[in-house]
């Protein structure tokens, strides 16, 4: 017997981690989605930065029936052709000469995190096992992974959690100073913090932080789970600066809605897993790699990362004028090629989830970063005109929050 389930459902069959909104999505094409009552919605939050070429992309869709055809999984016993073709992808355009594959953000820097932790013990001895991150950041949902990140209400409860870390400030070297050492292993970083609020690494910074690292023998790891993919106008935002990891992490758009994960890194450092040091059931499976392929293929050509720019232009504009019109809504637009924060002014403090709510009975989808921040992160290749589209509902949504 058919049946169609609700939102209530969810209350009912599923743990209560999260809560949705109402509306069930049914379909997706490019930036639209339809609910299961049809109902239309222009897609600003691109699966928080997951669906980098939108729904349904044809690259994507033809990648994924032609494997599913040949092989789904394997296992780690043996090697399979999708996985090492993605692997030279990804080696032949970026720093990487090494590459590790898993299915998720969370569980490619819990990968890097070991791995540093492992070089350094290895070369230099258990003593140097320190790891500096920053206040605000984020870095995934295992133990470690929370306890690395800097929002302290993520680990909360879930102690004892793991040793040996510390958070300085973001965008502060002194504070940076005031903690590394000869037993810093690694310090880890978002280019763009993202579920921190938006908020894009300073130039210097990053300088400084590789500068220190080198300094002290510790590595650099650029956690790319959210900024990478071509979300900052490069295939990765350390392109962007100029400054090379030792390691990075990459999830979220790698798949375009597949779940993937990837450790990147140099021969020297890889050399620490060796068979038997680490592992991942999924990791490199031939389905998921042959759909990221296809993504990685599609975002790094020169139309798709060459968009970037111009939508970003659009998003800047159109939201400094929305502020304007409605009563200077935003303090501050900020950040990188298409991951987009606009930053809520005091007279409009606490409203993000306000603003969700009235968009969706809009016919638009958007995300927040915290309490404050409206967050951007739309497929790279969102029209012009579904931009200007969603942009004129998000309009009609802050009117009815006033009326
Ligand atoms: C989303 C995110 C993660 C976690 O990725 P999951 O796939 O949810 O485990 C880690 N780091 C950053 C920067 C992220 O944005």
């Amino acid at each position: 017997m058919s049946w169609t389930p609700t939102r209530e459902d969810f209350d009912l069959y599923m743990v209560p981690n999260y809560s949705p909104q109402r509306v069930i999505p049914v379909r997706g094409e490019g930036s639209r989605l339809w609910d299961q009552e049809g109902h239309e919605y222009i897609d600003f939050a691109g699966g928080i930065a997951v669906n980098g070429l939108g729904h349904a992309h044809p690259a994507l869709l033809a990648a994924l029936k032609a494997q599913a055809d040949k092989v789904w999984h394997l296992s780690n016993v043996y090697t399979n052709e999708p996985a090492l073709k993605l692997a030279r992808m990804l080696v032949e355009n970026t720093f990487a000469e090494k590459v590790f594959f898993c299915s998720s953000g969370g569980e490619a820097n819990e990968a890097a995190l070991k791995m540093v932790r492992r070089y350094a013990f290895e070369k230099f001895g258990e003593h140097k096992n320190k790891i500096i991150s920053f206040r605000q950041s984020f870095h995934g949902r295992t133990l470690f992974t929370v306890s690395v990140g800097g929002q302290p209400k993520y680990s909360e409860g879930f102690g004892p959690i793991p040793g040996g870390i510390h958070h300085a400030t973001f965008n502060d070297l002194d504070s940076v100073d005031a903690l590394i050492g000869d037993d810093t292993c690694a310090v880890i970083v978002e280019p763009v913090q993202g579920e921190g609020g938006v908020m894009p690494a300073n130039q210097a910074f990053l300088e400084g932080l590789r500068e220190r690292c080198d300094r002290h023998d510790a590595l650099l790891v650029f956690d790319e789970v959210q900024s990478g993919m071509g979300r900052s106008g490069s295939l990765y935002a350390y392109m962007d600066y100029g400054v090379t990891p030792d390691v990075l992490t990459s999830a979220k758009a790698l798949g375009g809605g597949f779940p993937i994960g990837a450790v990147l890194t140099t021969n020297d450092i890889a050399a620490v897993f060796q068979p038997g040091t680490h592992g991942s059931t999924y990791g490199g499976n031939p389905l998921a790699c042959a759909v990221a392929l296809a993504a990685v293929e599609t975002i790094s050509s020169p139309e798709v990362l060459e968009g970037v720019a111009s939508r970003h232009a659009l998003f800047r504009q159109r939201l400094e004028e929305l502020s304007e019109k409605h009563g200077g809504l935003f303090s501050e637009v900020r950040g990188m090629g298409l991951l987009i924060g606009a930053e809520l002014s005091e007279d409009f403090r606490d409203r993000g989830r306000d603003i969700l709510a009235a968009s969706i009975k809009e016919g638009l989808m958007l995300l927040v970063a915290g309490p404050n921040v409206l967050r951007f992160a739309p497929s790279l290749i969102i029209s012009e005109e579904e931009v200007n589209e969603g942009m004129a509902r998000l309009d009609r949504a802050l009117a009815t929050l006033k009326a």
